[in-house]
C-alpha cells in the first residue's frame, strides 16, 4: 500500500467483510488525515459498526490492508490499541460504579501513575461537565451524561486516533449539540483525529471534514461536507392551505417543486432562513394569499440517499429522524 503515513491516521484498501452469504462491507478504502474528523454516514445496518470494529481490532476483516495511527491492524494490532479509544454503542461505563470511580478504573486499566490518576479524573469530570455527579453510581445517569462519561472514559488513555460510534443517537437535540461542542473541542485542541459513524446527515455537517457515504457495502459518495450537500440540493418549504382557492393561487405565483392537491400542500425550495421565509411570507401577503402551516425541512439521511442512488435511506422504515421544523407562525 503506498498511503502517506505521515499524513494518514487511518488508511484502508479493498476492505472486505461478510457474515455467511451476507456481505456488509464490499472493497471499501479510507485514507483519513492526521488532525481531522472523519464522517461515515448510512443508515441502520450499513456495516458502519463494524468498519469501526474492525479498524479498531475488535473483529477481524476477510480482507483488506488497514493501518490506524501508523500500525498494521492485522500484524500489530497491539500497538492499534495503544493508540485509539473506541466509544460506541456498548459502553464502558461500568453501572455501578460512580462517575469518578469509572474514571479511576480506567486511569488503572491505562497504568496511569498512581499520583496522576485523581487529578486525571477529576480534571475530566470538570471538563465534561460532571463534577456534580462524580459520587453517583452512573446508573443514575443521564443519556447525555453518559455518553459525556463514557466519551471522558476514552481520554484517559491519551488517544491519538478515537472512534465515535454514532455518538448521539439517542440523545435529545440540546445533549446532542453539547457531544458536539466537546468533539469539536477535542479536535481543535488537541489535534486528534475522529473516526465518527451517524445517521444524521446533519451532525457529518456539523462536525467532519469529510464524509463519506456508505450504501450495500460501498462508499457511494466521499468528499467535503458542502459537496454532499450540492450533491443532494438545498431544502425546502412545505406551505399548507386551509382554502383551495388560496392554495391555487399559491400555486401560480411561486416557484413549486411538488403539489399535493388533495392535502392542499405545496413544496418550494428554500433553507428556511429568517430572511427568504420573511420575504415569502411578504409575497404570500401581498398577492393576499392566506397559508395555513408552513414547515422547513432541512436535508436529512434519506434526501442524501434519494440523491445518490435513487432511493431512501430505510426503505423498511420511512420514519426518518426528525428534521422537519415547526413553523414561525
Ligand atoms: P450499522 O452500524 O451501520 O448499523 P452494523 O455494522 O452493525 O451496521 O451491521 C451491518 C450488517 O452486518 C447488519 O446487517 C448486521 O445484521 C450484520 N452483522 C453485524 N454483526 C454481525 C454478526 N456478528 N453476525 C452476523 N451478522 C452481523
Amino acid at each position: 500500500m503506498t498511503t502517506d503515513l505521515g499524513r494518514s491516521a487511518i488508511a484502508a484498501t479493498a476492505l472486505r467483510k461478510a457474515y455467511g452469504d451476507h456481505v456488509v462491507l464490499d472493497g471499501i478504502d479510507l485514507d483519513i488525515p492526521a488532525g481531522s474528523v472523519f464522517a461515515l454516514l448510512g443508515p441502520n445496518g450499513a456495516g458502519k459498526t463494524t468498519v469501526v470494529q474492525i479498524l479498531s481490532t475488535l473483529i477481524r476483516a476477510d480482507e483488506g490492508e488497514m493501518r490506524v495511527a501508523g500500525h498494521d491492524v492485522v500484524r500489530d494490532p497491539d500497538e492499534v490499541r495503544g493508540a485509539i479509544g473506541v466509544t460506541g454503542q456498548f459502553s464502558a461505563v461500568d453501572n455501578f460504579l460512580t462517575g469518578e470511580e469509572n474514571l479511576l478504573l480506567m486511569a488503572c486499566l491505562n497504568r496511569l501513575p498512581r499520583r496522576e490518576r485523581r487529578q486525571t479524573a477529576a480534571d475530566l469530570l470538570e471538563r465534561f461537565d460532571l463534577t456534580d455527579a462524580a459520587r453517583k453510581p452512573a446508573m443514575t445517569y443521564s443519556g447525555g451524561m453518559r455518553r459525556r462519561l463514557d466519551l471522558a472514559m476514552t481520554l484517559v488513555g491519551r488517544p491519538r486516533v478515537i472512534f465515535l460510534d454514532e455518538p448521539t443517537t439517542g440523545l435529545d437535540p440540546r445533549s446532542r449539540r453539547t457531544m458536539w461542542e466537546i468533539i469539536r473541542g477535542l479536535v481543535n485542541d488537541e489535534g486528534v483525529t475522529i473516526f465518527l459513524t451517524t445517521q444524521y446527515l446533519e451532525e457529518a455537517d456539523r462536525l467532519a471534514d469529510r464524509i463519506a457515504v456508505l450504501h450495500r457495502g460501498r462508499l457511494v459518495a466521499e468528499g467535503p461536507p458542502e459537496e454532499l450537500k450540492r450533491q443532494v440540493g438545498g431544502g425546502h418549504i412545505t406551505l399548507r392551505f386551509a382554502d383551495p382557492r388560496d392554495y391555487e393561487q399559491a400555486a401560480r405565483t411561486l416557484d413549486v417543486v411538488s403539489r399535493d392537491d388533495e392535502a392542499c400542500t405545496l413544496q418550494i425550495p428554500g433553507r428556511g432562513d429568517v430572511r427568504s421565509l420573511r420575504a415569502l411570507l411578504d409575497r404570500l401577503d401581498h398577492a393576499s394569499i392566506a397559508v395555513d402551516e408552513l414547515r422547513v425541512h432541512t436535508p436529512d439521511l434519506d434526501d442524501v440517499f434519494l440523491a445518490l442512488t435513487g432511493n431512501p435511506a430505510n426503505p423498511a422504515n420511512p420514519a426518518n429522524p426528525a428534521t422537519e421544523q415547526e413553523p414561525a407562525r
